[in-house]
């Protein structure tokens, strides 16, 4: 699914997931939450967070406020979502 904001930008939600996979295939160690855009406070939160490639930034929980119910590997965490992962 694509996204459209505006004329502002037009956002890829699984791009996160290709990179992840080129990270993978490339034995980057680490891979770094980097907030993009207009930052929501949560992402504000994640911006610079950093995790050995493969793991969770988050689990599944259901908390609040986000209550997410999937293993949270990368970017977007909601929607209109801008964030990216880079490598560590
Ligand atoms: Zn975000």
């Amino acid at each position: 699914m694509i996204a459209v904001d505006g004329v502002r930008s037009i956002r890829y939600p699984h791009s996160n997931a290709a990179a992840l996979m080129t990270f993978t295939i490339f034995a980057i160690a680490a891979v770094t939450w980097a907030a993009l855009g207009e930052t929501c406070p949560y992402c504000a939160a994640m911006d610079g967070r950093s995790v050995s490639t493969g793991t969770n930034f988050f689990r599944p929980d259901g908390a609040e406020p986000l209550g997410f119910r999937t293993d949270i590997q990368h970017p977007p965490i909601h929607g209109g979502c801008d964030c990216q992962i880079v490598p560590s």
